[in-house]
């Protein structure tokens, strides 16, 4: 069996580091024409070079989710360039927050515009070609969180639980186009957004301790399952959300497998 995505034309939002980077690296690496978009311009510049190099094909856009003339100026360049939109994945996210007490509106504000409503702008944007075409792949990045969220986490689960709840409605829709919609909750990937890498060893044990695997993930793990996800093997799997966390909370003290006795 082989996951072919040669020439298949996807979007990643968010893409100009962390994860998204990997994703569409990974995706570029398959065979596929990846268009990248993020709001950092020097970003870009380094993934445009970056292609250049490997002579992958594809586009770097600006693109802040958060407005719809953004996304729709990709998706409009994009059917311009590439003449479809195969594969879509909602990856710019932000992950600010405090207790509810002390949590801002502007922080609440940032979580669910980037994260909920960037997600439900830039898949209006690509939904007229996609129906057009009868076909598409639609990923949405949601977290963990949307299932046991954390302590000043408020903002952000609840913009995640939304991505959630979005997925399944969306897929609902669009499932007479036979284009699916799914999310996928990352975790504990150290990456720019957590800064888990930073922490000291007691808290990075605690972190880890919640894992089955008590490992971290990385970029290339979540990468792998859009591949698939992307792919024409998953063409049977949509409105649902799977989690790459390395099973964590799959029991509830997964860390007492990896102490001795
Ligand atoms: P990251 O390293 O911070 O990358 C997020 C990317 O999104 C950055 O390039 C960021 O740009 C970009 N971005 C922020 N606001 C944007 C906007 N308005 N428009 C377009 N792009 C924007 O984070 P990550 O850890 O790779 O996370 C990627 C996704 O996975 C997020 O949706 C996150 O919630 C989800 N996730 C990650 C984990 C994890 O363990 N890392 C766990 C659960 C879920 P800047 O560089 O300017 O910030």
């Amino acid at each position: 069996m082989l996951i072919d995505l040669k020439d298949k034309v996807a979007i990643v939002t968010g893409a100009g580091r962390g994860i998204g980077n990997e994703i569409a690296r990974t995706l570029a690496s398959e065979g596929a024409i990846v268009v990248v978009t993020d709001i950092r311009q020097e970003l870009l510049d380094e993934v445009a070079a970056e292609w250049q190099r490997n002579g992958w094909a594809g586009l770097q856009l600006l693109c802040d989710v958060r407005k719809a003339e953004d996304n729709r100026a990709v998706a409009a360049e994009v059917e311009r360039a590439f003449g479809r939109i195969d594969i879509l994945v909602n990856n710019a996210g932000v992950a600010g927050g405090a207790r509810v007490e002390e949590l801002s509106e502007e922080v609440w504000d940032l979580n669910m515009d980037i994260n909920l409503k960037g997600t439900f702008l830039m898949c209006q944007a690509v939904i007229p070609t996609m129906k057009r075409q009868q076909s598409g792949r639609i990923l949405n990045a949601s977290s963990f969180a949307a299932i046991i969220p954390s302590i000043g986490g408020a903002a952000y689960a609840a913009s995640k639980s939304g991505v959630e709840a979005f997925t399944r409605v969306l897929a609902g829709e669009l499932g007479p186009f036979d284009i699916t919609v799914n999310c996928y909750a990352p975790g504990m990937i150290p990456t720019g957004m957590n800064r888990f890498a930073e922490r000291n060893d007691v808290d990075k044990g605690r972190l880890l301790d919640t894992l089955t695997l008590r490992r971290w993930g990385s970029p290339k793990d979540v990468a792998q399952l859009i591949c698939f996800l992307s792919s024409d093997l998953a063409s049977y799997i949509t409105g649902t959300m799977i989690d790459v966390s390395g099973g964590k909370f799959a029991t509830q003290m997964p860390w007492a497998a990896h102490r001795p006795g």
